[in-house]
């Protein structure tokens, strides 16, 4: 008999991982023989399979199964929902986040006209820490010390 033809399959028999047998048929030809043997040996202590209680198992041969259980299909798509819904929730606590320039005060005269949006409306009502432009100086510095006391006089301790 030329040739390995046929040996490319092999599985290890959950009972002696020195039996590497040819998946399919033989396998569960095998599989059965092996089975039989360990039920001599350990009083038939069967476990049940988490995928189907009804499914008693050797516990070598827990593993195994639960690979090939035809109810595992099952489990797989009730567990689907609750990674979608995890996803979901760290969808929604996603944090808006801008970054903030220079500390410098000077910078607050220094900027470039006001966007067309009121960036002291934006400011209030997306609660976004943010210089805003297009003020009256006594404007700026009202604003300055609104924004100081928001921030818990945080940054005047720069
Ligand atoms: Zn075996
Ligand atoms: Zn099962």
């Amino acid at each position: 008999m030329p040739g390995p033809r046929g040996y490319e399959n092999l599985v290890e028999c959950p009972y002696n991982r020195a039996h590497q047998i040819e998946n399919g048929r033989r396998f569960q030809i095998h599989l059965d023989k092996c089975r039989k043997e360990y039920e001599k040996l350990h009083n038939n202590i069967k476990k049940p399979c988490p995928f189907n209680a009804t499914h008693l198992i050797n516990s070598p041969e827990l593993l195994h199964h639960m690979d090939n259980c035809p109810d595992r299909v099952l489990v797989d798509k009730f567990n689907n929902p609750i990674i979608d819904h995890i996803q979901a929730v760290q969808k929604k606590s996603t944090v808006k986040m801008i970054p903030q320039g220079g500390d410098d005060d000077d910078d607050w005269d220094d900027e470039p006209p006001a966007a067309s949006y009121n960036p002291q409306k934006y400011c209030e009502t997306n609660n976004i820490i943010r210089k805003c432009n297009g003020m009256q100086p006594h404007e700026r510095k009202a604003f300055r010390q609104q924004e100081h006391l928001r921030l818990g006089h945080i940054r005047e301790t720069k």
